[in-house]
């Protein structure tokens, strides 16, 4: 197996990733940075390589005149011959749509389940976490825009079909196999199948998504998923639009629709200075998961910091990121964090009744596990979550 690449920068969300695979020696070597475009001469090779990854897609129907329409996201792209969707992986060909990217990851890592974040999900574990190449949203703020934004020929690839992905997660003792770093949606076909394989096998496995998905695909995807991390990127819909260019009713939809599905569901918001960082629309947030999803939902207040197209705006504050919490916890949320900033005494548990702490975090690591059969040792509140690795 040749070199894949792996992310370039260091760590600081959960769309981001620096811990690296430590290959054994009959594994393959991940490199600590990107793999340059193709050259020239590499560029037959590449070629002849994509025919593996290209298999039909699943979620779309065909239109007259040799078109396709989309039916895997809400953008709903409808494609003429040759044409690709906005995510860039997804193309007609021949009046038939198309994956560019089944098997094809651009970045593998393991990682601590705490670094997607999942703190209330088989807490200590590892994750063997994969992307592919393509997005169907473009975030100002991207950390991940080399790959999220590329098409596959112009990111790093390595043939990584779902058996592969499962004999590596349980070579490397990852009890679950995370789907990450770019948009999994876009190559829910591997992401399908990759999870039925690790079921197969015993594995488990999560998605950290934007969550915009179309209602027709939701439960075929998340549902083969065991926990599902939504970046809820705001509460306005203005946002989404602007600097997501996305919608935020979908993925509201989408939470809903989780939590009745009965997947564990941890949310994170991204807090950026003065642009969805407000009292009123914390406030609101806040309520509407009280309303629709309940109090039991982690919420995480993650630290912005500029890159990508967001280059003008300062890093969040603690203070900002301590206020937004204290107003999510005023609403009524029991499990209110804050991302990204590591020691801060928010990443910890604490217990909604008795106030003691029952999961001491500080980064990834866990420092202090207190909790005793999901349960606080002191008062026996139970603590939701799934806590058995
Ligand atoms: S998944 Fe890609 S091709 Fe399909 S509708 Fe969304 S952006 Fe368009």
């Amino acid at each position: 197996m040749g070199t894949i690449s792996t992310l370039r920068r260091p760590a600081r969300s959960s769309s981001m990733s620096s811990a690296r695979f430590q290959p054994q020696a009959s594994a393959s070597a991940l490199e600590p940075q990107a793999l340059a475009p193709a050259s020239a001469a590499e560029s037959t090779a590449v070629a002849d390589l994509q025919q593996e990854f290209i298999t039909e897609a699943r979620f779309y129907k065909k239109l007259p005149e040799g078109k396709v329409r989309c039916l895997l996201c809400p953008r709903e792209c409808s494609l003429r011959e040759g044409a690709r969707g906005y995510c860039r992986v997804r193309e007609n060909r021949h009046g038939s749509l198309f994956t560019l990217v089944y098997g094809r990851v651009c970045a593998a890592h393991i990682d601590p389940v705490e670094k997607k974040p999942f703190f209330h999900y088989m807490p200590g574990s590892l994750a063997f976490s994969v992307a592919t190449a393509g997005c169907n949203v473009n975030c100002k703020f991207c950390q991940n825009w080399e790959l999220s934004q590329a098409r596959p020929e112009d990111a790093p690839g390595e043939s990584m079909p779902p058996a592969r992905v499962v004999e590596l997660a349980r070579q490397y003792n990852c009890s679950t196999i995370a789907f990450t770093y770019t948009e999994p949606i876009v190559c829910s076909e591997f992401v399908m199948d990759t999870a039925d394989r690790a079921h197969e096998q015993g594995l488990r496995a999560i998605e950290v998504s934007n969550g915009y998905i179309h209602k027709d695909a939701l439960e075929s995807v998340y549902g083969r998923m065991d926990a599902v991390k939504i970046d809820l990127k705001a509460f306005s819909d203005s946002y989404y639009r602007k600097v997501v260019v996305g919608e935020l009713k979908p993925v509201l939809d989408t939470l809903v629709a989780l939590v009745k599905l009965g997947k564990w569901t941890e949310i994170v918001y991204l807090l950026v200075p003065t642009q969805n960082d407000g009292d009123e629309e914390l406030t609101a947030l806040a309520r509407w998961i009280k309303a629709h999803l309940g109090v039991n939902v982690p919420l995480h207040f993650s630290q912005f910091h500029p890159d990508y197209k967001m280059l003008d705006l300062p890093t969040t504050s603690v203070a900002s990121l301590e206020r937004a919490r204290r107003i999510a916890q005023a609403e009524g949320l029991q499990f209110v964090y804050i991302g990204n900033v590591p020691g801060h005494p928010a990443e910890s548990t604490y217990c909604p009744h008795c106030s003691r702490l029952l999961v001491h975090r500080s980064g990834y690591d866990i420092r202090q596990m207190l909790l005793c059969d999901g349960a606080c040792p002191y008062c026996r509140l139970a603590i939701p979550g799934v806590w058995n690795t």
